[in-house]
């Protein structure tokens, strides 16, 4: 059987990984993985989701099945959460995936079985999993012009052009905030300009919301989900807890699906409900309870949202730091993007072969396509990882 089989490679990521832990360097710095972590290198479990687990563990009566689209307390929160009052929710239907990938793997399932080898417009660059993903489920993916390597900034002209091509058989993966792996987002100008290209295009609109609370705020950071639920007539959206609220493992996600009318949305509300059943049968509750109980609780859910924005807020921080830092040791503006960015990321436009310098002379560790994790940036070093960039770009 297993003869047919070539070695599948491993996201490189986790490869990264294993080589930083294997470094015996003290003065290493970590910059790759894509946890969020705190001054002292832990990625923490937040004082909200410890009171909500203890809460749970002492309430809970059963273990028995939560239910095909998971629970349901959680996904109503999120849709609360992401969209307000955007859209009418009798055109709203969810379910629970396990994580992100999960919500999203469910929603790629169920635009392949609406327009089978469907096209898949996906940014120039993306989250790595992006593209296999759509593969994997018998979509076409293809890239939409996003990154300039020049600016750092997105080319929202050749992104819009290219958005203004497509036609209703097209659907298009957004980031809705933080995007990863650039840090480039759009303005809420753009974004209103996409919703308009969209809604006359009969493109289908499909957001990948990974990072909410990580870029400007909540509110700020659920601009585009809201623009485009309340300009185009469908859409989809896969939101993860992962990050947010620090809940990595417990693989917390929702598949949020908007549809024309509320038969439409009866439809695919049943069509995501057999997705999951012949793919998982049920997601796992764990994650999906603690973020409900957070979110329904008016003291938990101020605490969450407080610790949310130090988190942020550290992030902005690091940012600013080290642009600093990077402006007076070179006297020149080349690094102030890093500061402009947002989110967890920032692709710095370095060459393969810089990555590797940092890694092997300075212990610096970053993806090898040049995407640093801010909330790796040591703030007592920065000046010292600010001339570690600087000597390696100079080389
Ligand atoms: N989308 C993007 C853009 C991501 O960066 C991630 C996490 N790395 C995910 C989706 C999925 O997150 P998870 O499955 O861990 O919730």
């Amino acid at each position: 059987m297993f003869e047919t089989l070539h070695k599948a490679t491993l996201d490189k990521i986790f490869v990264l990984m294993a080589e930083y832990a294997a470094d015996p360097r003290s003065e290493k710095i970590d910059l790759g993985v894509g946890v969020y972590k705190d001054e002292t290198g832990n990625t923490p479990i937040m004082s909200a989701v410890r009171k909500a687990e203890a809460r749970i563990h002492e309430n809970a009566r059963t273990k028995t099945y939560v239910g095909v689209s998971g629970n349901r307390g959680f996904c109503n929160a999120i849709v609360d959460l992401v969209l307000a009052d955007s859209v009418d929710r009798s055109r709203v239907r969810t379910a629970q995936g396990p994580g992100g990938t999960g919500a999203l793997w469910i929603l790629i399932q169920l635009l392949n079985r609406a327009k089978p080898g469907a096209r898949v417009m996906i940014s120039d660059p993306s989250w790595p999993n992006h593209w296999p993903m759509m593969e994997l489920a018998g979509l076409t993916p293809e890239h939409y012009p996003y990154f300039d390597p020049k600016t750092r900034a997105v080319d929202f002209d050749a992104m819009l052009a290219t958005l203004d091509t497509l036609g209703p058989d097209d659907i298009v993966l957004l980031h809705a905030c933080c995007h990863n792996p650039t840090g480039a987002n759009l303005t809420e100008a753009q974004w209103d300009q996409v919703a308009a290209s969209l809604a006359r295009t009969g493109a289908f609109p499909l957001l990948d919301l990974a990072y909410l609370g990580f870029g400007d705020g909540l509110e700020a950071d659920a601009y585009a989900a809201r623009k485009l639920a309340s300009s185009v007539p469908e859409m989809m959206i896969a939101f993860s807890g992962s990050k947010n609220f620090g809940l990595y493992r417990e693989r917390a996600g929702c598949a949020i699906a908007i549809a024309r009318d509320e038969a439409g949305a009866d439809i695919v509300g049943s069509q995501m409900s057999n997705v999951i059943r012949a793919s998982f049968s049920q997601p796992p509750d764990h994650g999906a309870e603690i973020i409900r109980v957070i979110l329904e609780d008016p003291a938990l859910r101020a605490e969450w949202e407080a610790e949310l924005a130090q988190m942020r807020e550290r992030m902005k921080r690091l940012r600013v730091k080290l642009a600093e830092a990077i402006r007076k040791q070179s006297n020149a503006t080349d690094y102030d993007f890093i500061a402009e960015h947002s989110g967890m990321f920032s692709l710095l436009g370095l060459e393969r072969d810089v990555v590797e310098r940092l890694k092997t002379e300075d212990g610096v560790y970053m993806i090898n396509d040049s995407r640093i994790n801010v909330a790796g940036i040591p703030e007592d070093r920065v000046d010292a990882l600010a001339s570690h960039l600087l000597a390696a770009t100079r080389q």
